[in-house]
């Protein structure tokens, strides 16, 4: 477990918004206990821990990282979305947008939470990470173009997020076995031969 990941050592001023319960506090922390392995905001009206037991947060993602539950009296995490539900954002937020040059920690901060806790949950749900799940729907997309228009390759890749032609190309061939340019050969032969087959018919 990393520093980051740990919390860290409430300050007198933070210390205090917990003994008082202070409900203005809320949202500019969390404070975790130790001894009960649960998280929860400033204003929680649970009895008031030991302050040596305490480590605090700057939002529940992390302290769920780092291995908190959030508490059932507070709910320091309610505003937070189900995990499927959050997952399906993230991918409609990359299936909107993977024409942009997306990192992890912009996906992370257009989906609120933390590039480390975004991507296991995704990959617990979805089987792939978010770079791989971002990296199929490029490619997916220059499949697309590839079978609908006669755009040149490099103008393709641009479209499809990938605007490196030669990666583009690189990747595309080792996820389909093909060339971009194959694959439009390969793509248009086999529709004529359809036609010739419904014509010959
Ligand atoms: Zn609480």
């Amino acid at each position: 477990m990393n520093e980051r990941a740990s919390g860290r050592v409430p300050t007198d001023e933070e210390w205090a918004a917990i003994a008082a319960n202070d409900e203005e506090a809320n949202g500019r922390f969390l404070y975790a206990i130790r001894t009960t392995g649960i998280y929860c905001k400033p204003s929680c009206k649970s009895r008031l821990p030991n302050r040596s037991n305490v480590t605090v947060f700057d939002n529940a993602g992390q302290a769920a990282e780092a291995g908190y539950r959030s508490c059932k009296r507070c709910k320091p995490a309610g505003e937070r979305l189900p995990d499927e539900e959050w997952v399906r954002l993230i991918a409609e937020y990359i299936d909107a947008h993977y024409v942009e040059p997306l990192q992890l920690q912009t996906i992370a901060d257009a989906c609120h939470g933390s590039p480390y806790h975004l991507q296991r949950t995704f990959k617990r749900l979805t089987g792939v990470t978010p770079t791989v799940y971002l990296q199929q729907a490029r490619l997916q997309a220059a499949e697309r173009l590839l079978q609908k228009t006669d755009w040149p390759i490099a103008e393709i890749g641009q479209e499809a997020g990938l605007p490196n032609t030669a990666y583009f190309i690189t990747l595309f061939k080792s996820a389909t076995g093909v060339t971009p340019a194959e694959y439009r050969k390969n793509f248009a032969a086999e529709r004529s031969s359809n036609d010739n087959e419904v014509t010959n018919r």
